[in-house]
């Protein structure tokens, strides 16, 4: 049984995409079903070796004249799950439903974030019936974790200099500029001893999360972060040290969850007391933001080995130092973040600790600058960083003819201007932007809510109508 409307060419292939397992770095399938789509269409198609898609579809009667068009989107997605779902992302369909006009993923993300864009470019491929200039549909992989993809792309594939990309998450919205930015891999070495002490587990929960880029103006709480100040305070009551910390599940995610287990001194009431007290004092200020933050801690069986002081000390510094969320903002921009910092992921393992965090900036000098404050402050508590992940701005273009299309097909349609925006999110446009100078580029997409996390969903209405006007925008290129 279906659950979306199989009359809607859009929504038939978006419910084909569910199907198939596509998260950053398993896009294999879901690649090899585009080029399998284009073919049994008879459209020319090109596969390349990072699993991108490039099929060719000639313009329809009338716009033969006209230049090419680019339309993109991304075919990979983050998978984010429920602490109690046992969803399998390498091999499970997503479980998709409606619920009051929005459609989601039980206990996972949607995959909304890109899916739409992709589900409606196949839509457009596979409809004679419509009017456009000739295409250049384009399906990127990696945008979620490396963008491998957009870094890969021969632009000698590409004839178009007008790129449509349709990973917008507003309807109203088209982006006009986008962050650069990078990740730093913080790392250090454990040398474990043996535990004699009392050991306690520390558990933050409940966290809202999202976007690092999207999202990090609204200042959430950052479960790693949380993690880190707790110990931070529990250390002053006596020595404690690390058997395990861990928490948030991808770097460009802010982590609604983060673990540690540790050996302390001062005794499990004396542990209780302090920790509540920094817990009440957290959960005040996140009172707006987070009102689901949960932290609980309670005493468990003695760990067989727990990290040497320094280390541990170091790593509890690292974390408790390490700026993280909105850094600045733009007074003149609407108040566009315009640095930031996300401590996204921890993990403990017995080859030592690793911490990454992302860094955007709307500015390179941002960037650079984070970066060095981060590494100083990573080699004075002795450190190894390392570089990861680093991607272009999208600078503001004055003059952009299809910009000022869009915007009319749009007060056409909606009797009001497309909000234009210049966004704190890192965006393949920058990388498309730095291969092909002369590329004139907007963004769309339907309205979609709190990507990157469980509850993604979809607003249906507004995906209908914003393929309606994609179509109508093709027609005027
Ligand atoms: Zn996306």
């Amino acid at each position: 049984m279906s659950v979306l409307d199989q009359n809607k060419p859009y929504q038939k292939y978006f419910e084909e995409l569910t199907k198939i397992p596509h998260g950053s770095g398993n896009e294999k399938a879901i690649s090899d079903f585009l080029v399998n789509f284009a073919k049994e269409l008879n459209l020319e198609v090109v596969q390349d070796e990072a699993n991108n898609v490039i099929v060719y579809k000639e313009a329809s009667k009338g716009y033969e004249d006209h230049p090419s068009v680019m339309l993109q989107a991304h075919i990979d997605m983050v998978n984010e799950k429920n602490g109690d779902s046992d969803h399998d992302f390498d091999k499970d369909p997503l479980d998709i439903y409606i619920e009051d006009g929005y459609l989601k993923a039980r206990g996972t993300t949607l995959g909304g974030d890109d899916g739409a864009g992709v589900a409606y470019i196949m839509a457009v491929l596979a409809d004679e019936s419509l009017e456009h200039p000739r295409l250049n549909a384009l399906f990127t992989t990696g945008e979620e974790a490396t963008m491998i993809g957009a870094f890969t792309v021969d632009p000698k594939l590409l004839d178009a200099r007008r790129l449509i990309n349709i990973d917008g998450e507003e309807e109203d919205v088209s982006n006009t500029a986008s962050a650069g930015g990078i990740d730093v891999l913080f790392h250090r070495a454990v040398n474990w001893t043996k535990n004699d002490t009392d050991c306690y587990e520390l558990k933050v929960s409940g966290l809202s999360g999202g976007h690092s880029g999207g999202e990090i103006h609204k200042e959430k709480g950052n479960a790693n972060k949380i993690a880190a100040r707790i110990l931070h305070n529990l250390a002053k009551d006596g020595t404690i040290t690390l058997c395990e910390i861990s928490g948030g599940l991808k770097v460009n995610a802010i982590p609604r969850e983060a673990k540690a287990v540790f050996a302390a001194t001062a005794g499990e009431a004396k542990v209780k007391e302090t920790a509540q007290r920094v817990i009440d004092e957290i959960k005040k200020e996140l009172e707006y933001t987070d009102s689901g933050l949960c932290v609980e801690i309670k005493a468990v069986d003695k760990a067989a080995e727990a990290m040497d002081q320094k280390t541990s000390d170091a790593i509890v510094d690292l974390m408790y130092l390490m700026p993280t969320g909105l850094r600045h903002k733009s007074d003149h921009l609407d108040g566009l973040t315009v640095a930031s910092e996300n401590i996204g992921v921890v993990t403990t393992g017995k080859a030592g600790f690793d911490l990454a965090i992302s860094i955007r900036g709307a500015l390179d000098s941002y960037v650079q600058d984070m970066t060095d404050e981060l590494k100083t402050l990573g080699s004075l508590l002795g450190f190894t960083c390392k570089d990861d992940n680093w991607y272009p701005c999208w600078d503001y273009m004055d003059v952009s003819p299809l910009r000022d299309t869009m915007n009319e097909v749009y007060r056409e349609v909606h009797g009001k201007d497309l909000i234009l925006e210049a966004i704190h999110g890192g965006l393949e446009c920058g990388i498309f932007k730095e291969k092909m100078h002369d590329l004139d580029i907007v963004t769309m997409g339907p309205n979609l809510y709190d990507v990157h996390t469980p509850d993604e969903k979809l607003n249906m209405e507004s995906f209908d109508r914003t393929y309606t006007f994609l179509c109508k925008f093709l027609s005027r290129l």
